[in-house]
């Protein structure tokens, strides 16, 4: 068997990689690259090779920069299986449409400003073609061995990271690989812990946070502090989100500070139609997460959900201080956009970030200083409070990283530290081979090892 890193090697996006075992491929993730332009011209590349060669593809979670270009890898000819635990396939028919729309939003509107460099620009794919890949959806179930085509025996564990999150086994020709996928944290309110990794031959694990640990303060007591703050002084607080995953723990969070009675009684409200239709998920894969149907109900049911765009509208011409919740959570499009710029002015509002911030988004502009945003072909001051709640993160810190793997039951033959931007990557790559006596590698992009 060999691995290929076709993507999220040297950065966080893009997560792609192939194993063949003789004639047979399986690709392992199948996400966009997001973030700088450099990495995004990558997602209109030719794939390497036809995508029809490819037998079968294993979804590790929902995410779009692990699953964002399924719809293009079907449009051009791809035609077996697309595996993963029925949670993620759920989120896909969720997440899939909506990056459609946006893509397809988006060239609209270059079209009509005229601002894209092209004189007919195209969406890397449309509706149509997400439609196409429903049809090739199998779910797989927990711990349980399932044959992908060409020989490739696999099996998915909780990954702790977002609902339906796996980390998955997989064994071709006697040589077996475990593919991390994004981890969790220990302690997640709503998901169970990470599962320790099976025994293999070889690793790939994640370091989005390779050389960051998260700060020991509970999360609850930093949104208190900064939710207190702009109430008192009458702001708003938008909040940026991934619609799934990070979108439901900020509301458990901002419920558990209401029932507490820690904060204010303000109004909170959920701008994303993709969010609302995540939460509702929750109540249908009960054994996927910690809380029952009670407190489900409990936990999401308080917000207020903004479906209509005039709601909307309506909601960023507020005055009064309330909370909006809306995505995307790298403010890289979406609604939150618009609220965004609704605040930007006001001094006693406040923009908090609630995850990881990929470089080139303008996430990570504002959380680095930067306080002049491009929007919508505009130039935008934020004069108001920028934060960032770093530790309500979806992902293992780097202590995290090195427990999972420091549970593997043998010595793995190498580990290959992939899915961070170049420092955090070597940083737990040096980490792995101090600590742990593995050895390991950063991966290049493009890179291929025979196992
Ligand atoms: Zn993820």
């Amino acid at each position: 068997m060999n691995i290929t890193f076709l993507g999220a090697a040297g950065t966080v996006t893009g997560s792609r990689h192939l194993l063949e075992n003789g004639r047979n491929r399986l690709l392992v993730d199948c996400g966009l690259f997001q973030g700088l332009k450099q990495l995004r011209l990558r997602n209109w590349a030719d794939f390497p090779f036809p995508p029809a060669k490819i037998g079968s593809v294993l979804v590790t979670h929902a995410h779009l920069d692990h699953s964002g270009y399924l719809p293009k890898l079907v449009k051009e000819g791809f035609g077996g299986p697309i595996i993963a635990t029925s949670a993620t396939l759920d989120l896909l028919r969720i997440l899939l449409p909506d990056s459609a729309k946006l893509m397809e939003q988006e060239t609209e509107f270059a079209k009509r400003r005229g601002f894209s460099k092209h004189k007919n620009p195209k969406p890397l794919y449309t509706a149509r073609d997400v439609e196409k890949c429903f049809t090739h959806f199998k779910a797989a179930g927990w711990e349980q061995a399932l044959r992908a085509p060409g020989g490739f025996d696999i099996s998915l564990r909780h990954a702790g990271h977002i609902l339906g999150a796996a980390s998955a086994c997989i064994t071709a020709g006697g040589t077996s690989i475990v593919f991390s996928g994004d981890l969790g944290r220990h302690g997640d309110p709503l998901l169970a812990d990470p599962q320790p990794p099976a025994a293999a031959d070889y690793v790939v694990i994640e370091s989005t946070y390779g050389n960051r640990e998260h700060s020991p303060e509970d999360p609850l007591v930093t949104l208190e502090r900064h939710i207190n703050a702009v109430s008192a002084r009458g702001g708003k607080i938008v909040i940026p989100s991934f619609a799934v995953g990070r979108m439901q723990n900020l509301l458990w969070y901002i419920h558990e500070l209401l029932r507490q009675k820690r904060i204010p009684q303000l109004p909170v409200f959920v701008d994303s139609p993709m969010a609302t239709s995540a939460t509702q998920l929750y109540a249908l894969h009960a054994a996927d997460h910690c809380l029952d149907a009670g407190g489900c109900e409990e936990a999401f049911s308080f917000a207020h959900y903004v479906n209509d765009r005039d709601e909307s509208e309506k909601l960023q011409a507020r005055k009064e201080p309330c909370i909006i919740l809306s995505a995307s959570g790298m403010a890289t499009g979406g609604r939150v956009l618009h609220h965004i710029r609704s605040v930007a002015g006001d001094s006693r509002s406040l923009i908090l970030f609630a995850g990881f911030q990929a470089a080139g988004t303008r996430g990570a502009d504002l959380v680095a200083g930067n306080r002049r945003l491009k929007m919508h072909g505009e130039y935008v001051d934020i004069l108001c409070e920028v934060a960032q709640l770093e530790n309500a993160s979806a992902h293992a810190d780097a202590t995290g990283l090195i427990a999972w793997l420091g549970k593997i039951p043998k010595r793995p033959k190498k580990v290959f530290v992939v899915h961070g931007e170049p420092t955090a990557a070597d940083a737990l790559r040096r980490r792995i081979s101090e600590e742990l006596g593995f050895d390991a590698m950063v991966p290049e992009q493009g890179q291929r090892v025979e196992l």
